[in-house]
């Protein structure tokens, strides 16, 4: 949820890939696929270390990756994002369009990765969970004062507002 401090911190590196660290991950997809989302982050679930999962594939394309690291990002692209932890708002973002990410997978393999559009923008979300950033600070001001609205509003209301319809949004939950 928003108020949760552990959304707010930055996550610690991953230092051991251990059987621990393989149950979570594991976990972890069953939480995402039952979101629904296409990636989550440790932090959202609780576990204040630097990796996420993504699965751009509905099953079929179950990655992780462990300490990543942007090494070079250009372009930009607008794309409604949405987020696990911040149900049932959406928001047109800015973002690079193209990144280098860099990393290592679950066996420990050294992870060198270019991607756009779609696949930049779920690792970019992600990787900023991992930084303790929600995406209402990538918002402009007319977005943020409305999100603070909706905010506020939820918490009034102590309840959350209906999860969005499945194949709603192209992007789904992050
Ligand atoms: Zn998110």
């Amino acid at each position: 949820m928003v108020g949760d401090p552990v959304l707010r911190q930055r996550a610690d590196e991953v230092t051991d890939i251990d059987a621990r660290l393989v149950r979570l991950v594991d976990d972890m997809f069953i939480t995402m696929y039952d979101a629904p989302g296409v990636g989550l982050a440790a932090p959202q679930v609780g576990v204040q270390k630097r990796f996420f999962i993504y699965d751009l594939d509905h099953g079929d394309g179950q990655q992780v990756l462990i300490n990543p690291v942007v090494e070079e990002s250009d372009g930009e692209w607008e794309f409604t994002e949405g987020c696990l932890s911040i149900p049932g708002l959406h928001f047109d973002i800015v973002r690079p369009r193209r990144i280098h990410v860099t990393g290592v997978d679950l066996e420990g393999r050294e992870v060198s990765l270019e991607a756009d559009d779609y696949l930049a923008r779920v690792i970019q979300h992600e990787l900023d969970h991992l930084d303790g950033v929600l995406m209402l600070e990538r918002l402009d001001d007319d977005q943020r004062k409305a999100a603070r609205r909706a905010v506020r509003q939820l918490q009034l209301a102590g309840s959350e507002p209906e999860p969005t319809p499945r194949g709603r949004f192209p992007f789904g939950r992050l």
